[in-house]
């Protein structure tokens, strides 16, 4: 019989990777406890009408992205190929979002069927914010100080650059979007072809073609931030003011435009030269008129969402993840003979009850070579506990220096004391 293997582009996070990525998630958590942030837990089906109308038919998501299926009442759902979708749509549904501000994070697994490789999936994960209620640039500016923080603690802050832009009102938009394809359409010979299907359904995608002919066409074509509304144009100046204020370097790319038609004002994402092809670890912008175009009455919101896989590889890469982060438990105990383990796993238990925090795993199975066996485990503390006329006594390691013969009266104390060294 084949044996059946996991969906292309669908991973199994394994045991090894797993302490790695609760080490990334607690990290994250810390930082948006540090400002004030609630969670927020979506499902991860919807219907289908709700990625399409937030973000856009003619988006590469929505054309040919996105994992679509009727179920058994005939009704089309599709699994979320992102988060902001979801997160409007139950922040409306559960009256969140009109007259009053939120700051929201979530997280899990996203889907899109892309062709996988390095840093691409087809199931992959994202933490997001998202943020609603407030118009004003300080709140952009404090989205991106928080995820300057976040990688700062996570000691990739000097492998990455922030890139911004605006992309201004929807009506700014819509005349540079004309300017733009009365110019392309006069060069229409020099495009690559992805960029002319794109001239009609969605030109401002364009702008971040890879194609090196297309780019130079780009040279010469009209600039966005010369179409730019009075507002957006304020609005822009006072976030890069706040943002040299709190210390935190930007390049602004005026070519940025981001892949979902939702987004207005300021766009933005973290890049990573490490990672080859797929560098953005962080993207994210401001989308004031989303949550009328689901229905709601107007409210601003803005917000970001970081790829964990891509983070994750970049930790690797960089080799920044604090060595102890793998490590399962802190203490490994076994039975040096026969007819003790009853007494070990009971002695296990005395130890959980008597220092805070210890992760203890006992030793379960034979009892060959079991001295050596459990050094290899590479705990902090292993200790090995043997019958002898005084009772039980063991002899506990840390690091290369054993102490032998610790009387079972002493074992919590002095385990506790190493723990906490
Ligand atoms: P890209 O241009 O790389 O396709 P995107 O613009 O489609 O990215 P967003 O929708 O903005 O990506 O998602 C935010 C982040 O989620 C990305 O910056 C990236 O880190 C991550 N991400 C997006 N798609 C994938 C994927 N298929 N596999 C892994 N991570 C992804
Ligand atoms: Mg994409």
């Amino acid at each position: 019989m084949a044996r059946i293997k996991a969906i292309r582009g669908m991973n199994d996070i394994l045991p090894e990777s797993t302490p790695v990525w609760q080490y990334l998630e607690t990290t994250v958590k810390s930082v948006l406890a540090a400002y004030g942030y609630s969670e927020i837990r979506m499902p991860i089906v919807e219907q289908t009408d709700l990625f399409k109308r937030s973000i856009g038919e003619v988006t590469d998501i929505v054309e040919k992205e996105m994992y679509t299926f009727e179920d058994r009442n005939k009704e089309s759902l599709t699994l979320r190929p992102e988060g902001t979708a979801s997160c409007v749509r139950a922040g409306e549904e559960h009256g969140l979002l009109f007259n009053q501000t939120q700051r929201l994070w979530y997280t899990g697994p996203m889907f899109r069927y892309e062709k996988p490789q390095k840093g691409r999936y087809r199931q992959f994960h994202q933490i997001g914010i998202e943020t609603f209620g407030m118009a004003t640039a300080d709140i952009d500016a404090e989205v991106i100080m928080l995820s300057a923080r976040l990688w700062k603690r996570l000691g990739i802050l000097d492998a990455v650059t922030l890139q911004l832009n605006s992309l201004g009102s929807n009506e700014a938009r819509a005349k540079y979007r004309a300017a733009l394809v009365e110019y392309l359409e006069a060069r229409k010979e020099q495009l690559d072809e992805d960029s002319l299907r794109r001239l009609e359904s969605n030109p401002l995608r364009i702008l971040d073609s890879k194609d090196a002919n297309t780019q130079s066409v780009l040279d010469g074509a009209p600039e966005l931030s010369d179409y730019l509304d009075e507002e957006s144009r304020t609005h822009f100046a006072e976030l890069c003011t706040m943002l040299d204020a709190a210390g935190v370097n930007y390049e602004i790319n005026p070519r940025l435009v981001r892949g979902l038609d939702y987004y207005c004002k300021t766009v933005f994402e973290w890049v990573t030269d490490k990672l080859g092809a797929q560098g953005t670890v962080c993207a994210g912008g401001r989308y004031d008129g989303l949550v009328k175009q689901l229905g709601g009455r107007p409210t601003p919101g803005v917000g970001f969402a970081m790829g964990v896989e891509r983070l994750i590889l970049l930790l690797e890469t960089l080799d920044v993840i604090p060595a102890d982060v793998r490590q399962p438990f802190d203490l490994y105990l076994a039975a040096e003979h026969k007819g003790l383990q009853g007494q070990v796993i009971t002695l296990a238990e005395q130890l959980r009850d008597a220092v805070p925090g210890l992760r203890v795993r006992v030793h379960c199975a034979g009892l060959k070579n079991i001295g050596a066996k459990a050094r290899q485990t590479g705990a902090p503390l292993v200790a090995l506990v043997k019958q002898t006329d005084e009772g039980l006594t063991t002899t506990l390691w840390q690091g290369e220096e054993p102490r032998f013969d610790i009387a079972q009266a002493d074992l919590a104390e002095v385990v506790k004391s190493a723990f906490n060294a």
